[in-house]
């Protein structure tokens, strides 16, 4: 059984036909059009292309930055997009390859979290949040085995969750959101104000961007703070500190058994993770008297949010049962492999016994 997903970035739109196991049979990779249109041309051709190379496809499952409706199938805002709003995205879609196999849309954060949980780093967890640090900051939230997409599909917008009263200015059209403090443009804005205010230290950045302190990346930030630089680790503490007191927030409202961090800025390792996890403890209420969400590194890849689509786009079709139900399935069935091979033993016991006699 396959099932293609596709994400559209910013950049660009990857696909991949994915079968039942999670493994990618097959890939492609465009630059994304500029149009809302030729995007919905361009899987459909994808779709097309996919059939006749590999053969019958089961669903598409298209991973999409921006909001989706509750229906799934509509994007009600993107930024990247701007014609997106109100736009019946998976029925153009289904229209163009009439209507052949279901197609559903997904955010990009959510696809990401759920192939995180079904094939990286949150297998096994019961309840998982996962937080992307990119540009911005996604979030996810996998309760009891499904995808929590909340009454509008409006959940898990930790981005935007309302951090400092009269705080920096969001592209939201708010102040002082979570994403403002906690993503790669936030690491730059820490970076550079630290060698705005101390330049005798900030010698490493301005060598790593020739000298203009507003030419300050990210992963020059990383790159710095892995060498030690003071400022850089600065930075880093900073969004360590925001990301912690954001997830005992969250543990505040959820509880769950474990966080996992994805995005670009994880690439520095415990530089960023041991900030966070001792901000977590720090803010978590009754710390002493719980247990600990595990907080762990991202561990699916860039394929995350594909092969997460397209396993969404197979269970909501029908075409695989629900993932908290399939794991009911297996849990019982090992349960009776156990209690067979155990009657095995003893039918083998008794056999001994009477061969003995
Ligand atoms: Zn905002």
């Amino acid at each position: 059984m396959y099932a293609l997903g596709i994400d559209i970035g910013g950049t660009k739109i990857a696909s991949g036909v994915f079968n039942e196991k999670h493994q990618i049979i097959q890939r492609w990779q465009v630059p994304t059009p500029s149009t809302a249109t030729a995007i919905d041309a361009q899987i459909a051709s994808v779709y097309r292309e996919a059939c006749e190379q590999i053969g019958k496809i089961s669903a598409i499952g298209i991973s999409a930055a921006g909001n989706v409706a509750a229906d799934r199938k509509t994007m009600t805002f993107s930024a990247n997009i701007p014609s997106w709003v109100g736009y019946p995205l998976a029925h153009n879609v289904s229209e163009l390859i009439h209507h052949e196999v279901p197609v559903i849309v997904e955010n990009d954060a959510n696809s990401a979290g759920w192939g995180e949980y079904i094939c990286g780093a949150g297998q096994g967890s019961q309840n998982m949040v996962m937080l992307t640090v990119g540009t911005g900051l996604g979030g996810a939230f996998i309760l009891n085995g499904s995808l929590y997409r909340g009454s509008y599909g409006m959940a898990a917008e930790v981005g935007h969750l309302p951090m400092v009263p009269d705080g920096e200015q969001c592209g939201c059209g708010l102040r002082g959101c979570a994403e403002k403090y906690i993503s790669g443009t936030a690491l730059e804005r820490f970076a550079r104000a630290a060698v705005r205010r101390r330049p005798q230290m900030g010698k490493r950045l301005l060598e790593l961007s020739g000298g203009d302190i507003d030419a300050i990346r990210g992963q020059m930030v990383s790159m710095a703070a892995k060498e030690g630089d003071a400022l850089a680790l600065y930075a880093f503490n900073k969004i360590g500190e925001w990301l912690g007191r954001t997830m005992a927030a969250i543990s505040a409202m959820l509880d769950p058994d474990c966080y996992v961090i994805g995005g670009g800025v994880v690439s520095v390792g415990d530089i960023l993770m041991k900030t966070a996890r001792s901000n977590y403890l720090r803010f978590l209420e009754a710390a002493a008297y719980r247990p600990h969400a595990k907080i762990l590194i991202a561990s699916a890849g860039n394929d995350a949010g594909m092969i997460g689509v397209a396993d969404l786009a197979l269970r909501e079709s029908g075409e695989l049962p629900s993932f908290a139900a399939s794991q009911k399935d297996e849990k019982e069935n090992s349960k009776k492999e156990k209690a067979d091979s155990k009657k095995d033993e003893k039918k083998a016991d008794k056999k001994k016994k009477h061969n003995k006699d």
